[in-house]
């Protein structure tokens, strides 16, 4: 049940005929993982602990850097130095006290994804390297859990929901395990185009945890900050994909 108190938080989203009641309830349900506390997390954080998820978990193992502020507003310049799981959890408890949130300052990798991850609803990757995110999908693909794959470099961002075939291997490949080519300090960022591609991964979640709207797995959005475009394409699923091809994955599994 919802208190007043949380009728009142949310009245400007229960009043959505989408959403409603019902979605509200799914909403205060559901426990989400987010891997990554950087400029998608730093996005994606604020817009799922303002909506009401129940639980949030944030992995990320780094500490807040001056570099960082100009895409991760959710820290302060004094921040500098502190771990970002547990400034991220802090940000979550003063915004939204229905919001049970845990700060977990460790790296993922294909060792500990799964340990990390099970029993969640619903897992957000909005890591800055491909061995991460290769890591955290096939961790999902093995648990059954769907993870919505976010990210952005230079101008360009996108956003994906897997929820087991196609899967985010079969979108990228197997070359990328051991690589981090694409993170950040190399390419560039702008830090409005890591909040419009945390905020785009924030609003799938949100439509699939409270059954609203569209919220297709394996339909990539991709935006073009530069030109200010968007498209979308469809990822087919890799029959030779080492994650989900063959019987190693689970069929999708919906939140209830
Ligand atoms: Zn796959």
């Amino acid at each position: 049940m919802l208190s007043d108190e949380e009728l009142t938080r949310y009245a400007r989203q229960i009043v959505l005929p989408q959403l409603g009641g019902a979605g509200q309830q799914r909403l205060k349900a559901a426990k989400v993982s987010v891997v990554g506390a950087g400029g998608i997390g730093a996005a994606v954080i604020p817009a799922l602990a303002g909506a009401g998820i129940g639980r949030i978990t944030i992995i990320d193992p780094d500490r807040a850097d001056l570099s960082n502020l100009h895409r991760q507003p959710i820290y302060r310049s004094r921040d500098e130095g502190e771990p970002k799981a547990a400034l991220a959890a802090q940000f979550v408890r003063r915004l939204n006290p229905f919001v049970e949130v845990a700060g977990v300052e460790r790296a993922i990798g294909p060792d500990n994804a799964a340990a990390l991850l099970e029993g969640h609803d619903l897992v957000i990757d909005g890591t800055d390297n491909f061995a991460t995110r290769l890591a955290v999908s096939d961790a999902c693909v093995g648990l059954g859990l769907p993870l919505i794959s976010a990210a952005a470099a230079q101008w360009q961002g996108q956003v994906a929901l897997f929820t087991g075939k196609p899967c985010y291997r079969c979108f990228v490949g197997d070359a990328f395990d051991a690589d981090d080519c694409d993170n950040c300090a190399e390419l560039g960022v702008t830090g409005a185009l890591t909040g419009l591609a945390g905020n785009l991964a924030a609003l799938l979640a949100i439509r699939f945890l409270a059954h609203a709207g569209e919220a297709e797995p394996g339909r990539l959005t991709l935006v073009d900050g530069l030109n200010g475009t968007q498209r979308l394409i469809r990822i087919v699923a890799d029959p030779g994909c080492k994650a989900c091809g063959g019987s190693v994955g689970r069929s999708a599994i919906s939140p209830s």
